[in-house]
């Protein structure tokens, strides 16, 4: 039998994304999007904002939902961006302005000091039910110059680690199916699929 959930959000890359890693694994569940309103993501953690929205969805359409908030934590900068990620650079929430603003801050940092995780935290609501939240760590370092045009966000500047040496590229320079395998998302995933085995 094929479960429905809904997944609160309106980032076409991320239920894209999402979509890939739940099909991957459980094609028994249907994963449909959200266009109901949005709520104000005004909470201080991953977690909180990923409740917030999570919570408004299935409040909305009476499905079991889900909701990703992530972001990329620099070291150097105390974890941030975080949960600024999107608008770092502005409200205007350019892509392409966060990640220069972001490599502009780290200029004049080494390369031993340029360490960053991307994170995802991810809560299922289930209307009346309970409420769960899960998270995945995505750990590497910053490169000094944007390169490759896969995905999106910060991805064209993020290399993973425990790729090999002399051979590192940027997620950007990644295929979708290699990120999908590897990403805070579907680390996050993993926490995950215990829980919708119980929907
Ligand atoms: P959210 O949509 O409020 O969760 O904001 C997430 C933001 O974090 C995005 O707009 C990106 O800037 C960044 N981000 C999250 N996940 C990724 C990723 O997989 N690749 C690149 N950037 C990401």
């Amino acid at each position: 039998m094929t479960a429905q959930v809904v997944l609160a959000t309106h980032n076409p890359h991320k239920v894209e994304e999402f979509g890939a890693i739940v099909a991957a694994t459980r094609p028994d569940i249907e994963v449909v999007g959200y266009d109901g309103p949005e709520p104000v993501e005004d909470g201080v953690t991953f977690a909180a904002n990923a409740l917030i929205k999570a919570r408004a969805a299935a409040a909305h359409t009476g499905l079991p939902a889900l909701a990703d908030d992530s972001g990329i934590c620099v070291d150097v900068l105390g974890g941030s961006p975080g949960v600024f990620s999107a608008y770092w650079a502005g409200h205007a929430k350019d892509a392409g302005a966060n990640l220069a603003l972001l490599l502009d801050q780290l200029s004049d940092v080494a390369d031993p000091h340029r360490s960053a995780q991307f994170v995802s935290t991810i809560a299922l609501v289930v209307p009346g039910g309970a409420e769960h939240v899960v998270e995945g760590v995505w750990p590497g370092r910053l490169a000094r110059a944007a390169s490759g045009a896969g995905g999106f966000g910060y991805d064209p500047a993020f290399v993973p680690d425990g790729q090999t040496s002399g051979a590192e590229r940027t997620v950007g320079e990644w295929s979708a199916a290699e990120k999908n395998a590897a990403s805070h998302r579907a680390r996050a995933f993993v926490a995950l699929a215990p829980l919708l085995a119980t929907l």
